[in-house]
């Protein structure tokens, strides 16, 4: 009786689980297409110094121009490359196309991979890493790549040394959406990261430095300079967010007030003038150097 009862529910959800997961094969064959067709792109956001506002970096975010659909966000298509097994193959593709414009920028500019987990469970991904560099010509201290908390959920020995298979290359390791993900701090005794990336969400909104979030911000910072690691603001938006974790001791700042993720063109023009104009620049309260 159960079963029948278990198979009549199907029947009432079948046309749309159908449709869902028709939509979702589609989308799967439109991906590999669209790494052969050359349909991803890849976009650069700038990263400045907190206190003198020089571009210290680009973060390279991938971008999909469905042909039907128009854009799709990565937050959707990384996921599915993930699962369908594609993400080494877009993964090896963003960090080459990053590489291959960041050699272009002045050598004082740096360039910013993410790395997904499942990027990390592949022996070659060291290997992969040095062929890039050296097809490339840029040099490993300008290459740093981005990992999330995720990466330590099952405190697998694995990714530790794979991490020191990476540290050893020369390269750059930061933490990514730091505070949102895992809830153990025990990684960060093992882990030579040379930067934190606070996330968003402590950012957007706060303004007053007695509110959580600038406790938080504040905490954050204050272990990363324990730790000798730096710390990006991730999302700032506006002037307050900006004094605020200015003043909160944030060494690098990310975000819409700087600039959004750009084509390549502009991010080469943006990386040779060193600094981003801001409009109302001069309402950003300075200390004296
Ligand atoms: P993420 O690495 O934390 O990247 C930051 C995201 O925040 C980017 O979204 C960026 O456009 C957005 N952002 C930056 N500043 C602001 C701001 O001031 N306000 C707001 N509202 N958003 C801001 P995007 O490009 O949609 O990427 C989302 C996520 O997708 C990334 O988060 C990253 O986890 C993933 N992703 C993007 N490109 C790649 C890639 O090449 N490989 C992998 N594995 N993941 C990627
Ligand atoms: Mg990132
Ligand atoms: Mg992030
Ligand atoms: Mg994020």
């Amino acid at each position: 009786a159960a079963k029948a009862a278990g198979k009549g529910c199907f029947r009432f959800f079948e046309p749309e689980m159908h449709e869902a997961a028709r939509e979702r094969q589609r989308l799967e064959s439109d991906l590999r297409v669209a790494l052969e067709k050359e349909q991803l792109r890849v976009v650069f956001q700038p990263s400045v110094d907190a206190s003198s506002e020089a571009v210290t970096g680009f973060e390279a975010l991938v971008r999909w121009d469905h042909p039907e659909h128009g854009p799709i966000s990565p937050v959707q298509f990384i996921p599915l490359a993930e699962e369908i097994g594609l993400i080494n193959e877009i993964g090896e593709w963003v960090l080459r196309t990053a590489c291959e414009e960041a050699v272009k920028w002045p050598s004082s500019v740096n360039v910013a991979v993410n790395l997904s987990p499942v990027q990390f469970k592949a022996h070659a991904l060291p290997s992969i890493v040095r062929a890039v560099l050296s097809d490339t010509g840029l040099s490993a201290k300008r290459l740093e790549l981005e990992i999330t908390e995720g990466v330590f959920l099952n405190n697998d020995e694995h990714v530790h040394e794979m991490i020191g298979s990476l540290k050893a290359i020369g390269l750059k390791l930061a933490l990514d959406d730091f505070g949102t993900g895992y809830s153990s701090l025990s990684y960060l005794q093992r882990v030579p990261f040379d930067k934190i990336k606070i996330d968003r969400s402590f950012v957007q909104g706060a303004s007053d430095p007695e509110s959580r979030n600038a406790s938080l911000i504040r905490a954050m910072v204050g272990l990363a300079s324990d730790l000798k690691m730096q710390t990006t603001a991730e999302g700032v938006e506006t002037q307050d967010e900006l004094t605020l974790v200015r003043n909160l001791g944030c060494s690098l700042v990310q975000g819409y007030i700087f600039g959004k993720p750009m084509p390549a063109e502009d991010a080469l023009a943006l990386a040779s003038e060193g600094a981003i104009i801001r409009p109302d620049a001069h309402l950003t309260p300075r200390e004296p150097r």
